[in-house]
């Protein structure tokens, strides 16, 4: 699939800064769902870093930013070590929950999406992700899914389901012979999660329940592509499979998302990236951030308890604050957001700031060492900020002298947290 001509990609967000920092810090180690084991990472000189979008029908949560922020985390931990991070990522701009969304609002799809994807990466920039080197959206890459789809099919790795009106065409999840070694799930709970999260084990003429869509014959009033399979429109694993195959080939460094993406999209998206490559694994690790909830809720769209970072910043919350209250908690744990949480990371982030313009500090090179070696760590936030509060704490008790201190901890601060002082 490498070398498919493909064209138009989404404008990201604008590019970050990110100082360089002297000497460098231990390899990262990263937690891998497929495993279960905290391991560490080997990405060659180039690393190949895929994190799933957003479906654009609703503005960026916190519990986005919170999976974005972790991913933007590795990215930075890799760039100190030297790799060129190839970060790809996605954006679902046509799927059923946007044409369900546009449908009760009596929106068009089409600006719905582009109005929510614009919110995103306005979102993105404000809390300084480093943007992704392809950002790409379904609908652009319709061929290339479609050729996906076709080749799958024409390997007997995909077939037609029993149905003459909409003859869909769907992944045999027998094909690997491995499906579930991503996720780790018994059958019971994949039929529970596939039911839950947009499959449709119940659909007549699969061949088994969890045999996932690749491609949906249109339906009338539907949105259409044409292609060699019929006019229709992709499922949503599979975007992801082309999307990552040919922008970084048939052996990614890294998956990464919500830790819901964790069956059926991760294990779906491998599954169809291994039947079409021969190659296992598809991804050196798949990581999953925790959910952020709300007055002890998961924040969800079907709950309705969101928190959106636009807001936040329409109130006057600096992004920094919101970036400090997110790694203020463990990446893979589910955690609650709370008024205090912000208000503290606003205290702290004050704190840090005083600290950081006295004219001098305690040496900071033992504080860079701590911050490189907690994140390596599985990123480990919670301790690297507490290493922060433990210098600012002795450079606002004026115990240091290293004129050179101040400006190390808010070069660190902003190369490897993405926390500008
Ligand atoms: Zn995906």
């Amino acid at each position: 699939m490498r070398g498919v001509s493909y064209c138009g990609d989404m404008q990201p967000w604008a590019p970050v800064d990110v100082p360089r920092l002297a000497g460098e810090g231990p390899a990262l180690r990263l937690h891998d769902t497929s495993t279960g084991r905290v391991r560490p990472t080997a990405p060659g000189r180039e690393a190949l870093m895929y994190v799933c979008g957003i479906t654009p029908y609703d503005a960026t949560h916190l519990g986005h930013a919170a999976t974005y922020l972790a991913f933007d985390l590795v990215n930075r931990v890799w760039r100190d070590l030297g790799h060129d991070v190839h970060y790809v990522q996605n954006v679902t701009d046509i799927d059923d929950p946007l044409l369900e969304r546009a449908a009760r609002d009596q929106d068009d799809w089409v600006v719905l999406g582009m109005r929510e994807t614009a919110l995103f990466r306005e979102d993105m920039e404000a809390l300084r992700v480093i943007p992704p080197r392809h950002y790409v959206g379904a609908v652009e890459a319709m061929a290339e899914i479609a050729e996906l789809v076709g080749k799958l099919l024409a390997s007997g790795a995909a077939y037609r389901c029993d149905d003459p009106e909409f003859p869909d065409v769907y992944f045999d999840a027998s094909t690997t012979g491995r499906f579930g070694y991503e996720s780790n799930l018994d059958e019971a709970t994949m039929l529970r999660l596939f039911a839950e999260r947009g499959g449709d084990p119940d659909r007549a003429g699969k061949r088994h329940p969890l045999d996932a869509l690749l491609w949906r014959m249109a339906r009338e009033g539907e949105p259409r592509w044409e292609s060699d399979l019929g006019p229709g429109r992709p499922g949503w694993h599979v975007e992801c499979a082309a999307i990552a195959l040919n922008r970084l080939g048939p052996r990614i460094d890294l998956n990464g998302g919500g830790s819901d993406l964790a069956f059926p999209h991760h294990e779906c998206g491998a599954a169809h990236a291994e039947a079409f490559t021969g190659q296992h694994p598809f991804a050196g690790h798949y990581t999953h951030a925790g959910m952020i909830g709300l007055d002890g809720e998961k924040m969800s769209k079907s709950r309705g308890n969101l928190v959106f970072v636009s807001k936040l910043r329409a109130e006057g919350v600096d992004p920094n604050a919101i970036r400090v209250a997110l790694l203020a908690g463990h990446y893979r744990s589910d955690r609650a957001w709370t008024a205090d949480l912000l208000d503290t990371a606003q205290a702290r982030l004050a704190r840090w700031r005083e600290a950081a313009a006295l004219p001098a500090g305690p040496a900071a090179d033992d504080l860079v060492l701590r911050l490189r070696t907690h994140l390596a760590d599985d990123l480990d936030t919670p301790r690297a900020l507490a290493a922060v509060d433990a210098w600012a704490a002795e450079a606002l008790e004026r115990r240091g002298t290293d004129g050179a201190a101040p400006g190390l901890v808010r070069d660190a601060l902003d190369a490897l947290l993405g926390v500008r002082l």
